[in-house]
């Protein structure tokens, strides 16, 4: 290990307690898609303090490439909620109607030759970190459930951070730290420019497009995306790459027909319900794809009106998978022919709203080799597994395919961590002593990926 790596080495661990504390403060006080205000802005002013260049709002995430926005009175709510838990008003005005994505630079030294027309800036580095938590679980309040016996479990009954993002936040936020205090060691030796990104509505795979809009990995030569536990399952163990990231859509349905008296006249009826019951098993049963895997679900249905009445209107609301884009492609075109024959089966209309979509994506072998080798360098891994295949969602494929499709190159890891509980369940948290581990591979990881000064 040279000096810089014992530096590197030593300040992750001394941070370690600064890293429980952010992520207990951040898993107490959960955000759900497009509520991330007090995240984002803890995210920002920590970035500021670093000496990151941060954008935020309408600079780092474009509004019109959303795909959902919530209500004006839930973004009424949502900003007085973070401003009663102590978010400073400079960010929450800077953050309008739930635009809670940023990202912030850090530049190391100053571009090759400024007057001899070498205008190099070296490499752009990027990180990606998502800050959601779950909405719709409550986390579990029985005394065996860390957080709660500590103290920190959720404040809210509606929302918790049951996936590992609040760690991610605190894993993003340190290696802002860790960059930062070694800020002229770096500059010494290296040039270039490391973006850290932190994204909102990761959850409900709608985050991302609007800050690929937004420019957010315009010119990044390497992308590191990065989730706890998942595939990589107990603490010591690192997945290098993840490939097979399902494409996805989200969908809705609502089904119109006809209301009627259920015993006097209900040939005059045209039943919505029974046209939504129809395309939701025919839905099930669309054939699957030969050239690869496909999923489909219906999670919520709704209709009717009267116990005494043929329902007029029924709704419901699903997703379809695809290992690939043209999978997913095909799985909503047999959504969208069944559910217009259903409709018609039973007299009814339907309309189909696609609510989002997420391509899929695999990381780079060669990038995903510079993760092995780098932690293989670094040590304390127990084990090192080359890749994993995801087998669901994410949106951080919308960076990774951008990066890819400008050239430059994209690796989602996984980073092991105990875990009492499975993913997006109310038991779920996870072993914290892996957080400085997780800064330090990553620090790292910008430094194999910076330009080297010469001489
Ligand atoms: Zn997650």
């Amino acid at each position: 290990m040279d000096e810089l790596e014992r530096r590197l080495h030593g300040l992750a661990q001394e941070d370690g307690a600064w890293l429980v504390r952010v992520r207990r403060d951040l898993h107490r006080h959960p955000e759900p898609a497009w509520a991330e205000y007090r995240t984002a802005a803890l995210a920002a002013q920590t970035l500021e303090e670093c000496g990151f260049a941060v954008r935020v709002g309408e600079e780092a995430l474009l509004p019109q490439a959303r795909p959902r926005r919530l209500s004006p009175d839930s973004v009424r709510g949502e900003q007085a909620r973070a401003a009663g838990q102590g978010t400073a008003a400079r960010w929450l005005e800077r953050m309008p109607d739930g635009l809670t994505g940023l990202w912030g630079d850090l530049r190391l030294g100053a571009p090759a030759d400024a007057d001899g027309g070498d205008d190099d800036e070296g490499p752009l580095i990027a990180f990606r970190f998502d800050m959601d938590a779950n909405a719709g679980i409550r986390e579990c309040r029985e005394a065996d459930h860390a957080p709660a016996a500590e103290g920190f479990a959720s404040c809210r009954d509606d929302a918790m951070h049951a996936c590992g993002h609040d760690g991610h936040v605190a894993i993003g936020l340190g290696l802002a730290r860790l960059l930062a205090a070694m800020r002229p060691e770096l500059e010494a030796r290296f040039r270039g420019r490391i973006r850290l990104i932190f994204q909102p509505a990761e959850e409900e795979g709608e985050g991302a497009p609007g800050m690929v809009a937004a420019g957010a990995v315009d010119g990044v030569s390497r992308l590191f995306g990065l989730h706890l536990s998942m595939q990589a399952g107990d603490s010591g163990t690192l997945v290098c790459g993840t490939t097979h990231f399902l494409a996805t859509t989200n969908f809705e349905v609502f089904f119109d027909g006809r209301a009627a008296h259920a015993g006097l006249a209900p040939q005059e009826g045209r039943n919505a319900l029974l046209a939504a019951c129809t395309a939701c098993t025919a839905l099930l049963g669309i054939a699957r794809h030969g050239e690869g895997a496909s999923r489909i679900n219906v999670g919520e249905m709704r209709g009717g009106e009267a116990p005494n009445a043929i329902p007029a209107h029924a709704w419901f609301r699903g997703e379809t998978r695809g290992e690939n884009s043209d999978i997913n492609g095909f799985m909503m075109a047999e959504v969208r022919r069944m559910v217009q024959g259903a409709a018609r089966m039973h007299g009814c209309t339907a309309r189909l709203l696609c609510q989002s979509y997420c391509p899929g994506a695999s990381s780079h072998p060669e990038l995903t080799a510079l993760v092995g080798r780098v932690a293989e360098e670094m040590g304390g891994f127990t084990r090192i597994l080359p890749s994993a295949e995801f087998r669901a969602s994410e949106d951080c494929c919308w960076f990774m395919n951008k990066v890819e499709e400008d050239g430059g190159q994209a690796v989602y890891l996984q980073l092991g961590a105990d875990r009492p509980s499975g993913h997006h369940t109310p038991r779920f948290t996870f072993d914290e002593s892996v957080l400085p581990r997780g800064v330090e591979l990553l620090a790292r990881l910008a430094l194999a990926s910076l330009a080297r000064h010469e001489g």
